[in-house]
């Protein structure tokens, strides 16, 4: 059983503080939904959980296992059991998906995993999530299409195998049978069927069908650089119903329910 802690965190960037004190546990085998507005700070956390150099960390502690990530270079947290799927990820020129990966599992001394058993792993997992076999040759991420490189976030994430996944808006830009693989390919690595180490997740997301079938232990609403209301899968059912204006206290920012327009004949 691992465990990542969140402690108190607040980062700024640009001088402006983003992170205004978060704190969250995600334990293995669970899976933490954080929703939020636009701009609310969700791709802030991941990137600062990842140690983004551009971010700067004003206070505050994040432990995996008791240990603490703050200060480590990003490749040490990964070395550590940390994932990070970003929002929009990189091409990467010259570089093939089975390069990034070999290198990446011999650094955590996984080198029996790598060579041919990392390709037929590619191959098999890239078949299950809905991966033509092209990508795996081409530099990664390079022409490829924004769903496309979500689905080889996941890849990467299946063969990388660590402890904890941060997912920034992994359902972002894929087609409903892409995300329904990638969300069975997560749930799969979250509940293991063999006797492998459940993962723990961290899911940025917008939206429900994601959290459907990664089903949620906990649901987080991000405003403003704070969690603003924790709570079951329900929340999540709330926020798509109800949009974010309860938190924003703004009203200009409010549904139409009643009032608007039909309120003028209402009396
Ligand atoms: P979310 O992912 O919740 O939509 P982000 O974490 O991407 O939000 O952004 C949070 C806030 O940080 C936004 O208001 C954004 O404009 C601001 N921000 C991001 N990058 C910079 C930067 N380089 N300088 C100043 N502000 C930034
Ligand atoms: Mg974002």
């Amino acid at each position: 059983m691992s465990e990542l802690v969140i402690e108190a965190l607040r980062a700024a960037i640009g001088g402006q503080e983003i992170l205004r004190g978060i704190d969250l546990v995600v334990r293995s085998g669970e899976v933490h939904a954080v929703m939020g507005p636009n701009g609310a700070g969700k791709s802030t956390l991941a990137a600062v959980l990842m140690g983004h150099p551009s971010y700067e960390v004003l206070g505050g502690s994040v432990r995996l296992d008791g240990v603490e990530l703050l200060g480590l270079p990003t490749w040490k947290r990964a070395g550590a059991g940390l994932y990070l799927a970003p929002q929009d990820p990189v091409e990467i020129p010259g570089v093939p998906i089975h390069a990034v990966l070999t290198e990446a599992l011999k650094a955590t001394g996984r080198e029996e995993e790598a060579g041919e058993v990392l390709s037929a792993l590619l191959v098999a997992e890239a078949a299950e999530i809905g991966l033509i076999g092209g990508l795996l040759d081409r530099p990664l991420n390079v022409g490829a299409s924004g769903g496309e490189r979500k689905r080889v976030e996941t890849l990467q994430l299946a063969a990388l195998r660590p402890r904890f996944a941060l997912l920034d808006e992994l359902d972002s830009g894929l087609d409903v049978d892409a995300l329904r693989q990638v969300a069975h390919r997560v749930a799969a690595a979250v509940r293991p069927s063999s006797g492998a180490a459940p993962l723990g997740v961290l899911a940025i997301t917008h939206y429900r069908r994601l959290l459907d079938v990664l089903l949620p232990d906990a649901v987080h609403v991000l405003v403003h650089g704070r969690v603003a209301e924790s709570g079951g899968p329900e929340l999540a059912a709330a926020i798509e119903r109800d949009g974010y204006a309860a938190y924003l206290g703004e009203r200009a920012a409010q549904p139409a329910r009643g009032g608007g327009l039909d309120d003028l004949f209402a009396h």
